[in-house]
């Protein structure tokens, strides 16, 4: 029952939907476990760039997906994925949780009112955690439909009203209305998803979990209250998908060359100067789907760390490397001064966040090349990469103390090197082992044997 977990340990927006789609090519099944319309995944394969923000990467490959009870749905971005792939003749082989929670259009206005995403995700979270939310079973059945939006569509009209002054176009028939609209469509997609992916683990079937978001904007171990309302670290997709703890078999962390953050909040490798700009727009970092400009900085090292803890991270993906070509001298944050001390641990203090003050070692870079130039070195493998730049992607396996198992050079699934199958089992360990002491024990799944093949 080989089964993976990918998700991010940055803020974000590291290049999870590439690697999803990358290691796709092993899985039989792909499966969201978090977050809703708010999660923005990018993958660019067969000459097209797909955007996701409700169905899985693994929908790029025709593969079997599965929207796990953890993730809040979206019926009309979802429906509109669904319709986007079927009109290039890829209709996705779905099933839809029937636990998973429904966001309404009173969320979104919500939403809008309080933050600036208008995805209705974190109003549709904070209804679940109070239990006034609607899941996908409940919109299946007429009378229990009537009877939840009996209960709680007046009271949010009401808070709505109360709260923000916001006078609701929509009544409670017109809501009514459109969820009997997106029951219709959806049916025939739902169904008890736990038990499905259960069934198929027992089958001995390929299993990849797709994390949304990153480990630093985890409800419970990221940066409260500048993340996301849901938990985002690989636990999650225990209690997102209905699969127990030993299920999962590896855990597989992504992580981008640099940092980068949407939003507000402590950022303490921030760079505000001509290299911040220069990643922005090298690394074309403006948001998947807001379009907003993402705030960028050096890699941080003291949160990849404990990233690599919170999540139990077997192995590294390091995204988007060629974007530091050209930079002559890069950065690596190691530790934060605070109060003349230097910390190691990741500080849950919003005033440490904000005024410590990061430690750097500096790598020496290397050159800047074309997009074609880096798909020709990928083509000859890792020993052909600038030994600058191996030293860094060694010292980002050495910090995290995890090997790392793919390197990636662009958008484009060919721009990548993978130096471990995440589901064959080979018997040789991953190379890239970190040298750090202690050592992290070799054999945690990964495994040379021949590349994936992408
Ligand atoms: P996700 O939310 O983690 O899936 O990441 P996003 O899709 O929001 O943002 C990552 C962006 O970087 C997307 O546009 C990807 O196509 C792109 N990307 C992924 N890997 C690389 C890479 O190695 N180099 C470059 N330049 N872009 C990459
Ligand atoms: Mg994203």
């Amino acid at each position: 029952m080989p089964s993976a977990v990918i998700v991010g340990m940055q803020y974000g927006d590291e290049g999870k939907g590439k690697v999803v789609d990358y290691y796709a090519s092993e899985a039989d099944i792909v499966v969201r476990f978090q977050g809703g319309g708010n999660v923005g995944h990018t993958v660019m394969a067969e000459g097209q760039t797909f955007k996701f923000n409700m169905l899985p990467s693994g929908a790029v490959r025709g593969k079997k997906l599965v929207i796990g009870n953890g993730v809040v749905v979206d019926p009309e971005k979802l429906l509109a994925e669904i319709d986007m792939l079927t009109s290039i003749g890829k209709k996705p082989d779905l099933l839809l949780s029937e636990r998973a929670h429904v966001v309404l259009p009173f969320h979104k206005v919500q939403d809008g009112l309080e933050e600036t995403t208008k995805q209705g995700v974190g109003p549709a979270y904070a209804d679940k955690a109070a239990r006034f939310g609607l899941r996908v079973v409940d919109l299946m059945d007429d009378e229990i439909l009537r009877q939840r939006l009996g209960v709680f569509v007046p009271l949010k009209l009401k808070i709505l009203k109360e709260a923000y002054g916001f006078e609701a176009a929509s009544s409670e028939s017109e809501i009514m209305a459109r969820c009997v609209l997106y029951r219709e469509r959806l049916r025939p997609y739902v169904g008890d998803s736990a038990e499905f992916i259960n069934d198929a683990l027992d089958k001995g079937k390929n299993v990849l979990f797709e994390g949304g978001q990153g480990a630093l904007l985890d409800l419970d171990h990221g940066v409260y209250p500048f993340g996301t309302s849901s938990n985002t670290v690989s636990g999650a997709a225990c209690t997102g998908a209905g699969v127990g703890p030993r299920r999962i078999d590896k855990v597989l962390g992504v992580c981008k060359a640099y940092a980068t953050r949407v939003g507000d909040g402590p950022f303490p490798t921030e760079l505000k100067d001509e290299t911040g700009e220069r990643l922005r727009e090298k690394g074309r970092e403006f948001g998947t789907t807001t379009g907003r400009p993402r705030r960028c900085g050096w890699l941080d090292g003291v949160a990849l760390r404990y990233s690599a803890r919170i999540n139990s991270v077997d192995a590294i993906a390091v995204t988007k490397l060629e974007v530091l070509g050209g930079l002559g001298r890069i950065r690596i944050c190691v530790g934060y001064e605070y109060g003349g001390k230097v910390m190691r641990g990741f500080p849950s203090d919003l005033k440490i966040q904000y005024s410590c003050k990061p430690i750097y070692e500096e790598h020496e870079g290397w050159d800047d090349l074309s997009p074609g130039e880096w798909k020709e070195v990928c083509a000859k493998g890792y020993d052909a990469l600038p030994s600058q730049m191996k030293s860094y992607i060694e010292r980002i396996g050495e910090i995290a103390n995890v090997p790392v198992c793919l390197v990636s050079f662009g958008s484009e699934r060919e721009a990548t090197i993978s130096l471990a199958r995440i589901f064959d089992k080979g018997t040789e360990p991953c190379r890239l082992q970190p040298t750090e002491r202690p050592r992290r024990q070799a054999g945690n799944g990964f495994y040379l044997g021949q590349a994936a093949s992408g």
